[in-house]
């Protein structure tokens, strides 16, 4: 179990350290001592009248930092040379993001009702309420999460937990994603092995079709789903609390979905056993990813958790992660079918890259 630090950064954001079980750090940590500019507006939410859909518009998000050498990294543990967003060592750090699309504002309102337009008014604008929290998984700024140790992956997983249990009080939120980019080749603006933490005012459009396939199928849909993969051509991992599997109908050419046995709505539910089994199959999963080529391999991952609404208690907790790369060179590219009418040709079966991922898991 990791021990939970709390400190604040020069502009007023939350910083919080989670030290590993057994960490040498000290308990006292250097102050941030940057003169910093005042945070920026809040981001505004559009409504599309056509798909009616939020589309969070952020003015500011274009000056962020972008690939800056090492010795700039804003992520890594401040320097003589260097104060980063880190003021002192750390095994893992959350802190919020200076140039975030959603943050808190006095006043949310913590009314669902608040984000439904039934009759799609043209012209709508409403703060863009809710949290983003960037996730530091290391102090060293090379390798990848799947590079950590297990007791690091456990902190991982714990500051995740923390970070939901937290955001999902807050005013106006009603979902947590905690989600990594990985890979300059889908836009990640920084090395770092990092993650982030974006929390929406609403139930985002995935969700949404999830609630409606929930209402179509039955409450059952996730076990069924559950019990489909299990011992199927997809499977990838069993374990006592987890199956992790490439799921029936994947769209990409790498894609794996990590479910729990047990019907949790989201990471603070999870027990002590399920904790240590997850490490270890988030672990693997991540590993496996990265051995199929010669390099790593860039994804989207994420954690999806039940949004907070009455009535949505069905939601069940996974973890998916895709990547575009179809071969050690190549990658898929969102075209005409897919990024225009959402309709998607995957380029192998499922089966296939499951049997591949199995090979080197
Ligand atoms: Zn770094």
């Amino acid at each position: 179990m990791s021990t939970k630090r709390e400190a604040k950064l020069a502009d007023g954001r939350d910083l919080f350290y989670f030290d590993d079980a057994g960490s040498i750090l000290s308990a006292d940590r250097k102050q941030d001592t940057r003169e910093l500019d005042a945070r920026p507006e809040l981001a505004e939410m559009r409504l599309d009248v056509l798909s009616g859909e939020w589309i969070s518009v952020a003015a500011h998000r274009h000056g962020r930092a972008f690939l800056p050498p090492a010795h700039e990294c804003p992520l890594c543990p401040s320097h003589s040379g260097f104060a980063s967003e880190l003021p002192d060592n750390f095994d893992v750090a959350v802190f919020e993001n200076r140039n975030p699309s959603f943050a808190q504002i006095a006043g949310a309102s913590d009314d669902p009702h608040y984000w439904v337009e039934p009759k799609l008014p043209l012209g709508v604008v409403k703060p863009s309420i809710g949290r983003c929290e960037v996730v530091v998984f290391s102090p060293e700024h090379d390798g990848s999460l799947a590079s950590q140790s297990l007791t690091r992956v456990r902190t991982i997983l714990d500051a995740l937990a923390d970070r939901t249990d937290a955001i999902m009080r807050m005013p106006g939120v009603r979902t947590v994603f905690p989600f990594e980019n990985r890979g300059q080749e889908i836009g990640v603006t920084l090395h770092h092995p990092h993650g982030q933490i974006y929390a929406y005012p609403y139930v985002t459009p995935t969700q949404e079709k999830i609630y409606a396939s929930l209402s179509r199928h039955g409450n059952s849909l996730f076990q069924d789903i559950l019990e489909f993969e299990q011992g199927s051509e997809r499977e990838l991992i069993r374990g006592e609390h987890f199956t992790a599997f490439v799921p029936f109908a994947a769209r990409w050419p790498i894609e794996a979905t990590i479910m729990p046995h047990r019907h949790v709505q989201n990471l603070t539910e999870l027990n002590e056993d399920e904790l240590a089994e997850l490490t270890s199959v988030y672990s693997r999963v991540l590993r496996g990813v990265d051995a199929i080529y010669d390099s790593p391999t860039p994804y989207v991952a994420g954690w999806h958790q039940a949004p907070r609404f009455d009535g949505g208690e069905n939601f069940r907790l996974h973890f998916k992660l895709t990547s575009p790369r179809r071969a050690a060179d190549k990658l898929k590219y969102l075209a005409g079918s897919e990024s225009a009418m959402g309709a998607f040709i995957a380029d192998f079966p499922p089966e296939k890259t499951a049997a591949q991922l199995r090979e080197v898991l």
